[in-house]
């Protein structure tokens, strides 16, 4: 268990088994150095603990990178509920969960995330106030679409030297939470776009309310556009999709894009310019925070607008250094943990 905390460099691994309830729960916290671990709550099936412990510890150092490529004054955590299989109470569940959270203090403050929301928050939130994305607040899903619209701008204007959207055709996977108003907002803004879902109902009225082109799920890899935007899946940047790629630009919401950490070399050299994402997607990230501890809207608006800025930063970056934007990213968030 050491070893994999030392090399995740992460600092605790709390479990939780409440034997009324059947909660099998485990907490990771990354890093608290920079403020307490802020990270979501997935609940999901698992075939194995191990598993489960692998899930809670890579993402929770996700989320010191993202936190810490935002600015804000927040460490990296993530938990993870190991989904039950047959019956269960949801409400004794994550009451057992809020009490687990409440039990650390405030060292981790917990968020939705894959298998939970707004609903499961409101239960967690009855047992401790270290809970955000409750449904007396925003929707953070806003606030990633806006950080991925302008960041997906600043990628364009590195790229094709444009500084608005007209005529920009743009491929979106995935037309749930985020990727919804990112096309409402890339529509207005006068990008063509192409589009898929897994959900051929959703995908179809989509596509007719933007004049969208849809294409199935697996065709959207190889589609004919100048920015693709992932906003379903992880790892849908590997050695299988590249090849197909007509893009110069990969901006999405998505986490983990790259498969793998050379697949961010294999978009450098394809001269595929990548925004990586928890730069691109730390909008969420930072309503939830700022709004946590009560910061004006006008704030957060402008925290996530300066993701764009970012971004720039490091586009800038790759090409003086002739480095992967992968590689800057990671390398500029490391000197941020662990140096500052
Ligand atoms: P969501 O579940 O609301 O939407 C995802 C959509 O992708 C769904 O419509 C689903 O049908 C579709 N999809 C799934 N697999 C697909 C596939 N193979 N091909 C095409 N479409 C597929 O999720 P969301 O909240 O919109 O988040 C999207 C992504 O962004 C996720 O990877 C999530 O982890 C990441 N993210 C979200 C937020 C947020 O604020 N919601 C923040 C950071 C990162």
């Amino acid at each position: 268990m050491f070893q994999r905390l030392k090399a995740n460099k992460a600092h605790d691994l709390h479990f939780k088994y409440d034997p009324d309830s059947g909660l099998k729960a485990i907490i990771a916290i990354h890093d608290t150095r920079k403020g307490p671990a802020l990270g979501g709550c997935r609940f999901l099936h698992y075939n194995a603990a191990d598993d489960a412990i692998n899930d809670a510890l890579r993402l929770a150092r996700g989320m010191s990178y993202k936190a810490v490529m935002a600015n804000l004054p927040q460490g990296g955590g993530k938990s993870v509920i190991m989904k039950p299989n047959g019956h269960f109470n949801r409400q004794e569940l994550f009451t057992a969960f809020g009490r687990f959270v409440e039990e650390l203090n405030g060292r981790y403050i917990t968020a939705i995330d894959s298998g939970t929301s707004a609903v499961e928050m409101d239960i967690i939130n009855q047992q401790t106030s270290h809970v955000t994305s409750t449904s007396h607040e925003d929707n953070p899903s806003i606030y990633t679409s806006q950080g991925v619209f302008e960041g997906i701008k600043a990628a364009v204007k590195s790229t094709f030297k444009q500084s608005n959207l007209k005529g920009i055709t743009v491929a979106v996977q995935g037309l749930g939470n985020v990727g919804y108003p990112l096309i409402q907002s890339l529509h207005h803004a006068g990008a063509k776009l192409v589009v898929t879902d897994i959900n051929a109902d959703r995908l179809q009225q989509v596509a007719k309310e933007f004049n969208a082109t849809a294409v199935a799920p697996d065709e959207i890899y190889a589609a004919e556009c100048d920015v693709f935007s992932p906003c379903g899946l992880g790892a849908i940047v590997n050695h299988h999709t590249i090849p197909q790629f007509k893009c110069k630009v990969i901006a999405g919401s998505a986490n983990n894009q790259l498969a793998t950490e050379e697949d961010g070399l294999r978009l450098f050299e394809k001269g595929i310019l990548y925004a990586p994402d928890y730069v691109i997607n730390g909008g969420g990230l930072i309503y939830a925070s700022m709004n946590h501890i009560h910061q004006p809207a006008a704030d957060i608006a402008k925290k996530t607008s300066e993701i764009a800025a970012t971004l720039s930063e490091i586009f800038a970056e790759s090409s003086a250094q002739n480095r992967p934007s992968s590689e800057v990213a990671d390398h500029i968030a490391q000197q941020r943990l662990y140096r500052e």
